[in-house]
Protein backbone atom coordinates (compact mmCIF):
# COMPACT_ATOMS: atom_id res chain seq x y z
CA UNK A 1 0.00 0.00 0.00
CA UNK A 2 1.37 3.34 -1.05
CA UNK A 3 0.92 5.62 2.03
CA UNK A 4 -0.87 8.90 2.24
CA UNK A 5 1.39 12.51 1.97
CA UNK A 6 -0.94 12.68 5.39
CA UNK A 7 0.49 9.56 6.54
CA UNK A 8 3.97 10.17 5.60
CA UNK A 9 3.58 13.79 7.33
CA UNK A 10 1.97 12.42 10.18
CA UNK A 11 4.80 9.65 10.77
CA UNK A 12 7.15 11.86 10.82
CA UNK A 13 5.59 14.80 13.03
CA UNK A 14 4.96 12.15 15.99
CA UNK A 15 8.36 10.68 15.14
CA UNK A 16 10.02 14.15 15.98
CA UNK A 17 7.37 15.34 19.02
CA UNK A 18 8.40 11.87 20.72
CA UNK A 19 11.96 13.44 21.22
CA UNK A 20 10.43 17.00 22.42
CA UNK A 21 9.06 17.95 25.45
CA UNK A 22 5.20 18.26 26.27
CA UNK A 23 6.28 22.16 26.92
CA UNK A 24 8.17 23.00 23.78
CA UNK A 25 5.86 24.35 20.94
CA UNK A 26 7.34 23.60 17.91
CA UNK A 27 6.72 26.36 14.57
CA UNK A 28 6.32 24.37 11.19
CA UNK A 29 8.25 26.63 9.15
CA UNK A 30 6.30 27.01 5.89
CA UNK A 31 8.59 29.70 3.87
CA UNK A 32 8.72 27.71 0.27
CA UNK A 33 5.90 25.71 1.30
CA UNK A 34 2.99 25.29 -0.72
CA UNK A 35 -0.63 25.67 0.79
CA UNK A 36 -1.62 22.45 -0.08
CA UNK A 37 0.90 21.19 2.04
CA UNK A 38 0.39 23.21 4.88
CA UNK A 39 -3.25 22.00 4.90
CA UNK A 40 -1.48 18.38 5.21
CA UNK A 41 0.55 19.77 8.04
CA UNK A 42 -2.60 20.90 9.35
CA UNK A 43 -4.81 18.11 9.61
CA UNK A 44 -1.38 16.11 10.80
CA UNK A 45 -2.14 18.89 13.85
CA UNK A 46 0.16 21.55 13.59
CA UNK A 47 -1.04 24.95 14.39
CA UNK A 48 1.89 27.05 14.36
CA UNK A 49 3.21 28.13 11.14
CA UNK A 50 6.45 30.62 10.84
CA UNK A 51 7.40 32.11 7.57
CA UNK A 52 10.19 34.43 6.39
CA UNK A 53 8.31 36.95 3.80
CA UNK A 54 5.24 39.54 4.17
CA UNK A 55 4.15 38.90 0.92
CA UNK A 56 4.17 34.97 0.88
CA UNK A 57 2.54 34.79 4.21
CA UNK A 58 -0.23 37.27 3.21
CA UNK A 59 -0.94 34.81 0.08
CA UNK A 60 -0.75 31.66 2.13
CA UNK A 61 -3.44 33.33 4.61
CA UNK A 62 -5.95 34.30 2.28
CA UNK A 63 -5.39 30.68 0.77
CA UNK A 64 -6.10 29.02 4.31
CA UNK A 65 -8.53 31.12 5.47
CA UNK A 66 -10.89 28.69 6.87
CA UNK A 67 -8.14 27.67 9.12
CA UNK A 68 -8.50 30.13 12.24
CA UNK A 69 -7.20 28.34 15.08
CA UNK A 70 -3.62 28.76 13.43
CA UNK A 71 -1.10 30.73 14.66
CA UNK A 72 1.53 32.95 12.48
CA UNK A 73 4.56 33.91 13.52
CA UNK A 74 7.53 35.76 11.21
CA UNK A 75 10.51 34.52 11.67
CA UNK A 76 12.42 36.73 9.03
CA UNK A 77 14.20 40.10 8.88
CA UNK A 78 11.16 42.68 8.69
CA UNK A 79 11.80 46.34 6.94
CA UNK A 80 10.55 48.78 9.42
CA UNK A 81 8.33 50.07 6.31
CA UNK A 82 6.43 47.07 6.46
CA UNK A 83 5.86 46.60 10.39
CA UNK A 84 2.60 47.65 10.11
CA UNK A 85 1.76 44.72 7.42
CA UNK A 86 3.50 42.40 9.92
CA UNK A 87 1.31 42.78 13.00
CA UNK A 88 -2.01 42.82 10.90
CA UNK A 89 -0.66 39.22 9.29
CA UNK A 90 0.99 37.64 12.73
CA UNK A 91 0.55 37.39 16.47
CA UNK A 92 4.44 36.41 17.18
CA UNK A 93 7.26 38.67 15.40
CA UNK A 94 10.17 36.56 16.78
CA UNK A 95 13.16 38.79 14.17
CA UNK A 96 12.64 42.14 15.95
CA UNK A 97 16.29 42.42 15.54
CA UNK A 98 17.05 46.38 16.47
CA UNK A 99 15.99 49.53 18.86
CA UNK A 100 14.60 51.07 15.79
CA UNK A 101 12.36 48.60 14.62
CA UNK A 102 11.08 47.56 18.10
CA UNK A 103 10.09 51.21 18.66
CA UNK A 104 8.59 51.68 15.28
CA UNK A 105 6.48 48.43 16.31
CA UNK A 106 5.41 49.98 19.61
CA UNK A 107 4.26 52.95 17.82
CA UNK A 108 2.29 51.10 15.59
CA UNK A 109 0.61 49.17 18.13
CA UNK A 110 -0.11 52.24 20.39
CA UNK A 111 -1.52 53.42 17.87
CA UNK A 112 -4.11 50.77 16.16
CA UNK A 113 -4.76 50.10 20.18
CA UNK A 114 -8.91 49.44 19.60
CA UNK A 115 -7.45 46.54 16.96
CA UNK A 116 -7.62 43.11 19.21
CA UNK A 117 -4.94 41.46 17.32
CA UNK A 118 -2.30 44.58 17.28
CA UNK A 119 -3.34 44.94 20.91
CA UNK A 120 0.04 43.82 22.22
CA UNK A 121 2.28 42.31 19.71
CA UNK A 122 3.94 39.45 21.58
CA UNK A 123 7.41 39.45 20.12
CA UNK A 124 11.47 38.45 20.57
CA UNK A 125 14.40 39.98 20.69
CA UNK A 126 16.83 38.41 18.28
CA UNK A 127 20.53 38.27 19.21
CA UNK A 128 23.34 37.56 17.31
CA UNK A 129 26.20 36.20 20.22
CA UNK A 130 28.80 35.08 17.73
CA UNK A 131 29.86 37.38 14.24
CA UNK A 132 27.30 36.90 11.23
CA UNK A 133 27.78 38.56 8.88
CA UNK A 134 24.10 36.93 7.43
CA UNK A 135 22.25 37.68 10.23
CA UNK A 136 20.83 40.84 12.25
CA UNK A 137 20.38 41.04 15.66
CA UNK A 138 21.89 42.74 19.04
CA UNK A 139 25.28 42.00 20.80
CA UNK A 140 25.16 40.60 24.70
CA UNK A 141 26.29 44.30 25.07
CA UNK A 142 24.26 46.13 22.82
CA UNK A 143 21.03 44.55 23.72
CA UNK A 144 21.73 45.13 27.93
CA UNK A 145 22.43 49.16 26.60
CA UNK A 146 19.38 49.22 25.32
CA UNK A 147 17.26 47.55 28.00
CA UNK A 148 15.81 50.94 29.51
CA UNK A 149 15.06 52.09 26.00
CA UNK A 150 13.33 48.55 25.33
CA UNK A 151 10.96 48.50 28.58
CA UNK A 152 9.62 52.23 27.50
CA UNK A 153 8.03 50.10 24.18
CA UNK A 154 5.13 49.50 26.61
CA UNK A 155 2.79 48.46 24.07
CA UNK A 156 4.87 45.41 22.77
CA UNK A 157 4.94 42.12 25.09
CA UNK A 158 8.55 41.52 25.35
CA UNK A 159 8.75 37.62 25.34
CA UNK A 160 12.22 36.89 25.24
CA UNK A 161 15.07 36.14 23.22
CA UNK A 162 15.58 34.14 19.43
CA UNK A 163 18.69 33.25 18.54
CA UNK A 164 20.29 31.63 15.22
CA UNK A 165 23.73 30.37 15.57
CA UNK A 166 25.86 31.12 12.37
CA UNK A 167 25.67 28.24 9.91
CA UNK A 168 28.14 25.72 10.21
CA UNK A 169 29.29 25.47 13.49
CA UNK A 170 30.07 22.43 15.52
CA UNK A 171 28.21 21.28 17.97
CA UNK A 172 29.72 22.25 21.10
CA UNK A 173 29.52 25.54 19.71
CA UNK A 174 26.38 25.75 18.52
CA UNK A 175 25.45 24.16 21.99
CA UNK A 176 27.36 27.18 23.31
CA UNK A 177 25.55 29.76 21.27
CA UNK A 178 22.24 28.05 22.77
CA UNK A 179 23.78 28.34 26.40
CA UNK A 180 25.12 32.04 26.20
CA UNK A 181 21.55 33.18 24.77
CA UNK A 182 19.46 31.39 27.78
CA UNK A 183 22.30 32.76 30.27
CA UNK A 184 21.81 36.49 28.46
CA UNK A 185 18.29 36.02 29.08
CA UNK A 186 19.46 35.44 32.66
CA UNK A 187 21.13 38.25 32.91
CA UNK A 188 18.10 40.64 31.45
CA UNK A 189 16.24 39.01 34.25
CA UNK A 190 18.31 40.10 37.13
CA UNK A 191 18.46 43.89 35.31
CA UNK A 192 15.09 44.10 34.98
CA UNK A 193 14.43 43.59 38.54
CA UNK A 194 17.54 45.60 39.63
CA UNK A 195 16.15 48.53 38.13
CA UNK A 196 13.03 47.77 38.07
CA UNK A 197 12.12 47.90 34.03
CA UNK A 198 8.47 46.78 33.85
CA UNK A 199 7.41 45.38 30.46
CA UNK A 200 10.11 43.42 29.56
CA UNK A 201 9.84 39.68 30.44
CA UNK A 202 11.96 36.84 29.25
CA UNK A 203 9.95 33.85 29.72
CA UNK A 204 10.37 32.42 26.28
CA UNK A 205 13.25 31.12 24.53
CA UNK A 206 12.69 30.79 20.55
CA UNK A 207 15.86 28.80 19.46
CA UNK A 208 16.66 25.31 17.96
CA UNK A 209 15.84 24.64 13.93
CA UNK A 210 15.89 21.29 12.10
CA UNK A 211 19.70 20.02 13.12
CA UNK A 212 20.00 21.76 16.32
CA UNK A 213 16.95 21.33 17.80
CA UNK A 214 17.97 19.10 20.62
CA UNK A 215 20.63 21.10 21.42
CA UNK A 216 18.12 23.82 21.79
CA UNK A 217 15.89 21.86 24.27
CA UNK A 218 18.72 21.16 26.29
CA UNK A 219 19.47 24.64 26.63
CA UNK A 220 15.92 25.88 27.61
CA UNK A 221 14.06 26.73 24.35
CA UNK A 222 10.44 26.88 24.24
CA UNK A 223 9.72 27.77 21.02
CA UNK A 224 11.48 25.82 18.08
CA UNK A 225 10.94 26.22 14.50
CA UNK A 226 11.35 23.15 12.33
CA UNK A 227 11.57 23.30 8.49
CA UNK A 228 13.41 20.72 6.67
CA UNK A 229 12.74 18.01 9.26
CA UNK A 230 9.26 18.30 8.80
CA UNK A 231 8.76 19.31 4.84
CA UNK A 232 11.95 18.04 3.41
CA UNK A 233 14.89 19.90 1.97
CA UNK A 234 13.33 23.58 0.13
CA UNK A 235 13.98 23.96 -3.58
C1 LIG B 1 14.35 28.67 7.58
C2 LIG B 1 14.37 29.01 9.01
C3 LIG B 1 14.15 28.02 10.00
C4 LIG B 1 13.96 26.56 9.66
O1 LIG B 1 15.17 26.00 9.23
P1 LIG B 1 15.30 24.43 8.94
O2 LIG B 1 16.75 24.23 8.86
O3 LIG B 1 14.59 24.21 7.63
O4 LIG B 1 14.63 23.72 10.05
C5 LIG B 1 14.13 28.42 11.32
N1 LIG B 1 14.32 29.70 11.68
C6 LIG B 1 14.53 30.67 10.77
C7 LIG B 1 14.74 32.07 11.25
C8 LIG B 1 14.59 30.36 9.42
O5 LIG B 1 14.81 31.33 8.54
Amino acid sequence: MISSPLSQFGDRLSQIRQTLPQTVRLIAVTKQISPEMMRIAYEAGIRDFGENRIQEAEDKQEQLRDLTDVTWHLIGHLQSNKAAKALELFSWIHSVDSLKLAQRLNQIAESSSEQPKICKPKIFLQVKLLPDPNKFGWSAAELLTDLPLLDQCIHLDIAGLMSIPPYGLDSSKTQSVFTQTRDLAEEIRQQTRQHNFRHIQMRELSMGMSDDYLLAIQAGATMIRLGRTLFGDRA
